[in-house]
């Protein structure tokens, strides 16, 4: 009997040691912060406006650093004037959830890299390229929604000219030690009209300038077509 009653305190040691205890594997700090999904015309609560429609008072020219000479349109969008140089926004920026909507122009111009392009640089480095690659073909890793001569969208969701479309972009900045060398690239995941088509590509090399510690801001690019944007917002990570 006492064999018996030793065999089962035993068993149940060994059974209550593999056991994980249900509180142990639980955190609860900290608590993640409250935030309303649709505060304000489909945009989370803790977003930070940067193009509404009503100004460009969140932004400047890159050519003169000051007054963005861009057309303001009466439906709260903004159109590119050719020649008029790219527009960056007046804060830089590290790693961010970037919402932006953007059309191509209704009379069909030029060919591949000529038609409806323009881009958005995330720290004024980085394009993720915006093209009309509705019918128009050009080399793959050049058309919208690609990481421009990086990385080639997984599929083509773009949608005729003339008809608005959506960039969800994560941006993951990268890391750079205190002695500004870099210990991490940077990655995207990009939804165009909602669907996946950059998933967590690592950025290996700036599109545009150097590549240093120096945040910068995100810039809109004039490629002399009349690309147009509207309801641009953004959130830190
Ligand atoms: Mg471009």
């Amino acid at each position: 009997m006492k064999y018996i009653i030793s065999l089962f305190l035993f068993s149940n040691f060994i059974y209550s040691q593999n056991q994980i205890k249900p509180n142990e594997k639980e955190v609860w700090d900290p608590e993640p912060k409250v935030v309303d999904p649709f505060y304000f015309n489909g945009i989370p609560s803790d977003a930070i406006i940067l193009f509404d429609g009503n100004d460009f008072s969140k932004w400047k020219s890159v050519r003169s650093d000051q007054k963005v000479l861009w057309t303001l349109n009466i439906d709260k969008s903004m159109t590119v004037k050719p020649g008029t140089g790219g527009i960056s926004t007046r804060d830089e920026h590290g790693s961010i959830q970037l919402h932006i909507e953007w059309k191509t122009p209704k009379i069909i111009k030029g060919e591949g890299q000529y038609r409806g392009n323009s881009g958005v640089f995330f720290q004024r480095r980085y394009e993720v390229q915006i093209l009309d690659s509705y019918n128009n073909r050009t080399y793959s890793n050049g058309q919208a929604g690609s990481i421009y001569l990086q990385h080639v969208p997984l599929i083509n969701a773009t949608l005729p000219p003339d008809t608005w479309q959506t960039y969800d972009i994560i941006f993951n900045a990268p890391e750079f030690n205190e002695g500004g060398n870099k210990i991490k690239n940077g990655s995207f995941i990009v939804f165009h009209n909602g669907v996946l088509i950059q998933n967590a590509v690592e950025i290996i090399s700036p599109t545009l300038d150097v590549e240093d510690n120096t945040p910068y801001s995100l810039f809109l690019q004039d490629h002399g077509n009349l690309v147009s944007y509207k309801n641009i917002w953004m959130r830190k990570i």
